[in-house]
């Protein structure tokens, strides 16, 4: 009894569905300390990132294991949900970050149910590192078969596509639309510049420094360029700048956060005049943020159906795949889960999240049935 209620205090995500096994790897002669959990395996070895910050805990390893399980299931790919953990700071001298990814790949060795990704602090270099140690990792160099899926914009693509199967059910049309991205990284930009193929515009965008907005629209090459510097999007100019948290209630149609954790909170959701949400963050919104959207009639398509471009590039990586047949498989399974959960929203009177989130769950017990041992 004692132990079920550490259990469900260090977990709050412990139920049927898992964790599958939660691994603390301590190795103090390489300075290594680390938590591995593998969420859940009835589809298949888990694929999750290895994040890297001296602050990372047991509890987060957990969440966003369990995340990933219902992220790779929504997707319909043979992969259950992991992640991992890794102690230390990630800007440290690069042989000394080598040395530890690779003890790190070494003690996960033996749990061949666990694929190592890219995630906060570890990058391709890191997974070629692994991928040398024990044989498997995704997220590699394009130079050892990797599909870089930064570069690419796997995740900015597939919100666009998400975007374009929500066109009738939210009511906003691509062609025309005014887009505000909250952190102009990797998602962002490329959310930016698909939806720009479809006629969209973006009016504003903000970074860790600031916001800058114009109704006649930013140039995102331009914005690019100079983030790819090192420079602010407010180094552009040829605008409005503002606070970074203005970006919130920018004067747009799409608004996508993709920065950080909780950026849209019930006491912020006021301000928001975006009449479609394309969540690229991992959590970017609070439930209960998206309770009160939904309320209003604003369509918040949720994180792990519309980021998950990511880790279907992965997975397509992974099994031998191109970068075209990578595209083509997020363009199919977004746009089809994007739908769904719409189509789930209206006939069953749910939010878009609770929608995804039983769609998922249904995807995860039945691989869970199909296996002898659940
Ligand atoms: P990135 O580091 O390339 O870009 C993040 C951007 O956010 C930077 O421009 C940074 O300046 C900005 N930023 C940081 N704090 C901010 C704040 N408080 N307000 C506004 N801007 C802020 O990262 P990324 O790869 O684009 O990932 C963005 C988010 O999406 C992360 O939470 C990541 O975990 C999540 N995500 C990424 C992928 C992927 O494929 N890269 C997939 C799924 C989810």
């Amino acid at each position: 009894m004692k132990m079920e209620r550490l259990m469900h205090d260090v977990f709050d995500v412990t139920d049927e569905l898992g964790p599958d096994k939660v691994i603390h790897i301590s190795k103090p002669a390489a300075g290594l300390k680390a938590i591995l959990v593998v969420d859940n395996v009835a589809a298949g070895p888990a694929i999750g990132g290895a994040r890297m910050a001296p602050d990372v805990t047991l509890s987060e390893c957990a969440r966003l294991a369990r995340a990933m399980t219902l992220k790779n299931a929504a997707a319909g790919l043979p992969h259950g949900g992991g992640k991992s953990v890794v102690f230390g700071d990630p800007r440290m001298p690069s042989p000394q970050k080598e040395r530890l990814i690779r003890a790190f790949a070494q003690a996960i060795g033996q749990i061949e149910d666990y694929i190592v990704g890219p995630d906060m602090g570890t990058d391709e270099r890191c997974m070629a590192w692994a991928k040398d140690e024990i044989g498997r990792a995704v997220g590699l160099p394009r130079e050892i078969g990797g599909i870089p899926l930064d570069e690419i914009g796997a995740t900015g693509f597939g919100l666009a596509v998400a975007a374009a199967a929500a066109e009738d059910p939210s009511g906003v049309k691509l062609d025309g639309a005014r887009v505000a991205v909250q952190g102009f990284g990797a998602v962002g930009y490329h959310a930016a510049r698909f939806l720009a193929e479809h006629g969209a515009r973006l009016v504003a965008a903000s970074d860790s420094k600031g916001c800058i907005s114009n109704s006649s629209g930013l140039d995102i090459a331009a914005l690019a360029q100079i983030k790819s510097s090192g420079g602010s999007v407010v180094d552009l100019g040829k605008g409005d700048m503002s606070d970074r948290d203005a970006i919130i209630a920018a004067d747009c149609d799409i608004l996508i956060p993709a920065a950080r954790p909780d950026a849209i909170r019930e006491d912020n959701t006021g301000a928001i005049r975006a009449r479609l949400i394309l969540e690229g963050a991992n959590i970017p919104a609070t439930e209960a943020a998206e309770r009160r959207l939904h309320g209003r009639g604003v369509t918040v398509i949720p994180d792990f159906i519309a980021n998950a471009g990511g880790v279907i590039c992965a997975s397509i990586e992974y099994h031998g795949g191109s970068e075209s047949q990578a595209f083509a498989a997020i363009e199919e399974k977004i746009a089809r889960n994007t739908t769904e959960v719409l189509a789930r929203t209206k006939s069953a009177g749910m939010t878009p999240r609770g929608a995804a989130d039983a769609l998922a769950q249904e995807r995860v017990r039945t691989a869970q049935h199909l296996r002898r041992f659940g």
